[in-house]
């Protein structure tokens, strides 16, 4: 919770310095860049001690750090400048659902590719997350290409807890990236890749592409031989017994046995996910997204059996006497009495649909013995 209330304070420093400096975006004209780092009246934010300047990205969310950064690179002087910056900061992770949506849906590649440059990702990033950079067609992650320590890359393209169904198509292009993805994984044991995350339109658009990739990184990860975090079985044992969905269900281009949060690896046996042999545990409804239980608690609707982290959706108590089963929001609604307006689950009380309305059997009794 911290951790939100700190980020919706970078949020909107950057937006008051963003607003008060008139740095808006990264412009690729250093004419631009000049007119547009000076206030009315003629003081340049680049007059400032670097000191200050560093001190000003250490409140900034990562990628406006380097945006910031970046925008100070007029002259030999201000280049010092956007250094000092860079190297007061960590770049293991860099996540753009950390900035405004605005912002992050205005970057194209060759702003990623300078971006990943300038805090050398080749060799420090290991978590990139691409929330909201609808714009880049993947052109510039080529520099990921010869990482051997980048573990996630994100590119379901929205922020933690959102369907990752976007409104105008992404660019996000196939022919693009998956080629550098297969380069990342074509050093076998050598790469650090851990966990991938793929944009919902080639999930959905079910490509031979995507398909052969799939069973290329399928074989890839069971290479790896990563264990459970928890009983320290290789993790293809269990479950599902693939790493990446391969057949055409929900689980489609789904990473499997892995934390999106927190990297770790998990199995479906027994003691190490909650004790039914349900390998649907923990694929969440509506982010779509794989969890361990330590990261995000998720509740399972007892009608159809689905998950959801109970940030992305909060699950309904059923209405039965003493009964804690929990209902997802539709499934709630669709199990609703149209005469005692009781929503309750398949144990507490069986339905009926008649003429188009869903009438549970303890009325439909109660009515024919009227009749
Ligand atoms: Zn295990
Ligand atoms: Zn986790
Ligand atoms: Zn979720
Ligand atoms: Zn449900
Ligand atoms: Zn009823
Ligand atoms: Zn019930």
């Amino acid at each position: 919770m911290g951790g939100n209330i700190c980020n919706k304070k970078r949020t909107h420093l950057v937006s008051i310095f963003f607003a008060k400096s008139s740095i808006i975006t990264m412009s690729s004209s250093n004419k631009r860049r000049r007119t547009t780092t000076s206030n009315n009246n003629g003081t340049h934010i680049k007059d400032l001690p670097d000191g200050i300047l560093v001190g000003i990205s250490s409140y900034l969310a990562k990628p406006s750090a380097v945006l910031f950064a970046l925008s100070m690179t007029i002259d030999s002087r201000s280049t010092q400048t956007s250094k000092a910056i860079i190297s007061k900061h960590n770049w293991n992770v860099l996540d753009f659902s950390d900035i405004e949506k605005r912002l992050a849906s205005k970057l194209r590649d060759c702003e990623i590719d300078t971006i990943l440059r300038s805090i050398d990702a080749v060799s420090n990033l290991k978590i990139l997350k691409l929330g909201g950079c609808v714009k880049i067609t993947g052109s510039g992650l080529d520099l990921l290409r010869s990482s051997v320590v980048i573990q996630q890359i994100d590119m379901s393209l929205v922020g933690k807890h959102e369907a990752p169904t976007i409104k105008r198509e992404p660019k996000l292009s196939e022919d693009i990236v998956l080629p550098i993805l297969d380069d990342i994984i074509s050093r076998g044991r050598a790469s650090s890749l851990k966990q991938l995350e793929l944009p919902k339109k080639w999930r959905d658009a079910q490509s031979t592409d995507m398909d052969d990739f799939l069973a290329r990184y399928n074989g890839y990860l069971r290479n790896q031989r990563y264990s459970c975090s928890k009983c320290d079985r290789v993790c293809v044992e269990t479950g599902r017994n693939e790493w990446i969905g391969l057949q055409r269900d929900e689980w489609h281009g789904i990473q499997n046995y892995t934390c999106f949060g927190c990297l770790n690896h998990f199995c479906y046996d027994g003691d190490c996910v909650d004790g039914n042999g349900d390998y649907y545990v923990q694929l969440c409804k509506k982010c779509e997204k794989v969890y361990c239980k330590v990261c995000i608690s998720t509740s399972s609707c007892s009608n159809c059996y689905r998950y959801a982290c109970n940030e992305c959706e909060e699950m309904k108590t059923c209405e039965g006497e003493d009964c804690e089963r929990t209902l997802c929001v539709r499934c709630f609604e669709k199990k609703k009495c149209y005469y005692c307006k009781r929503s309750r689950c398949l144990r507490c009380v069986g339905h009926i649909e008649c003429q188009g309305k869903t009438v549970c059997i303890e009325c439909n009794q109660s009515r024919m013995g009227r009749l």
